[in-house]
């Protein structure tokens, strides 16, 4: 197996320092080390962080792999830095049983390129009526531990409450995409006034807001763990902040969109800003960031939501939710969380890789770059910049909300457990297990 010297890195943007990667593990750090046989990679100015986790991406295989397939998606991750992601269990089938989940799973093994952890659904079919295979999915050669109907709520209060209790069996969390349905009945945009000006209905905060107060309050009645997917509004992060202190086992993630772009822009009619939970507020912005830099938001997510663009050049009722997401995340948290000082490159590797690691207890991945752990790396130039073009990606969807909008930073190379899956910013052949 090829060993490779990261020559001059910066391990969470601190002083330059040589790293050795040999066998899938670090095996050295320190100044000046023998190349010996080894690759050397020039990494003078590069910040090192251990390899990204995802907690919240769609695969969309199987059932639409026009969209995305696991392969091309776990690419699109590489590119992005990650070396892990959990994939939504909303496919077609949907992920409810062991065979769906063990499928996910191995094909992400065998394209090499990104680790996939399947989420489980809570509930059969997505439907809402009763739960799914919980422990089989657990006990699979998947390890499920990350359950979820993402795309829809768990709204039944008592299946919800099943769930929680259930999953303490083999120490699983429920991720809930926290959405009352009656209050957001053909919700288009976040409401308020200008959902009013352009005629679109309207997403209100506490639709989000009361499940997440609900869930909370469960959380802590059957002393289970609870992950709030995609928090989006000020009053979100304040009940998270609340249940916090109160010694509740909650964890709640917010997008890289949630945490740069307003309802504003759908101003412009545009579908591509079409996403749930809706873009908000300029003052829900300033509150997942505040959230995000305090701990009160523990991680980021992509939400990473690919659809051909038939399904999003269209009228903005019609069109589908979701834009993409993996390959822009990490400069997003630059510019949003870093370039402003309220995150450093240390507190950047515990948000977007050591937490969300922890809450899908994905042992492999989000360890420190230390020697003798697994060889799951990013080098990441931050001084560099890119205008966002939507046809440069792995992904084989184009819905990007960035497109011509410069961003900062470029990820370098990829390392999964030793292997390049990205070098000199290219994909490579991949990490084969
Ligand atoms: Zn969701």
């Amino acid at each position: 197996m090829t060993s490779y010297l990261l020559r001059h890195a910066r391990p969470l943007g601190g002083d330059p320092v040589d790293v050795l990667l040999r066998d899938g593990v670090i095996v050295e750090i320190g100044p000046d080390l023998d190349a010996d046989g080894a690759v050397v990679v020039d990494a003078e100015g590069l910040v090192a962080l251990p390899g990204l986790v995802d907690l919240h991406t769609h695969l969309r295989e199987p059932g639409r792999e026009d969209a995305e397939t696991v392969l091309t998606g776990t690419q699109s991750a590489a590119r992005g830095g990650f070396t892990c992601v959990h994939a939504m269990a909303n496919t077609s089938p949907v992920a409810d049983t062991a065979g769906v989940v063990e499928q996910v799973w191995r094909l992400g093994r065998e394209g090499g390129f990104c680790d996939v952890q399947p989420v489980g659904a809570v509930t059969v079919g997505l439907k809402g009526e009763r739960l799914a295979e919980l422990g089989a999915m657990a006990d699979s050669a998947a390890g499920v531990r990350v359950f979820s109907d993402d795309g829809i709520c768990v709204s039944d209060a008592v299946l919800m409450r099943r769930a929680l209790e259930y999953v303490k069996a083999f120490d699983g969390v429920v991720a809930q995409h926290a959405q009352e349905p009656r209050l957001t009945e053909g919700a288009q945009m976040n409401e308020g006034a200008l959902s009013g000006e352009l005629g679109l209905v309207g997403w209100p905060a506490v639709a989000e807001e009361a499940i997440i107060a609900r869930d909370v309050l469960l959380a802590e009645h059957v002393g289970s763990r609870l992950h709030v997917c995609h928090l989006s509004t000020r009053g979100s992060v304040e009940i998270v902040r609340w249940a916090k202190s109160r010694g509740i086992d909650v964890t709640a993630e917010v997008t890289p969109h949630h945490l740069l772009l307003t309802d504003d822009l759908v101003r412009s009619y545009d579908p591509i800003y079409k996403v749930n939970p809706p873009l908000r507020t300029a003052d829900d912005v300033a509150a997942v960031r505040e959230g995000l830099a305090d701990g009160t938001i523990d991680i980021v997510a992509t939400d990473h939501a690919p659809h051909p663009m038939e399904d999003k050049e269209c009228e903005w009722s019609a069109a589908a939710f979701g834009m993409i997401g993996l390959e822009t995340a990490l400069p997003i948290v630059q510019q949003t969380m870093v370039d402003t000082g309220a995150l450093s490159w240390e507190q950047v590797a515990e948000v977007l890789s050591a937490r969300p690691a922890r809450i899908g207890r994905v042992r492999e991945h989000g360890r420190p770059l230390a020697v003798g752990e697994p060889a799951n790396v990013v080098l990441y130039d931050p001084d560099a910049a890119r205008t966002v073009v939507p046809g440069d990606t792995a992904s084989l969807s184009r819905n990007t909300p960035y497109a011509g909008r410069e961003l900062p930073g470029r990820v370098v190379a990829t390392f999964l457990r030793g292997v390049p899956t990205v070098l000199s910013g290219e994909l490579t052949e991949g990490a084969h297990a």
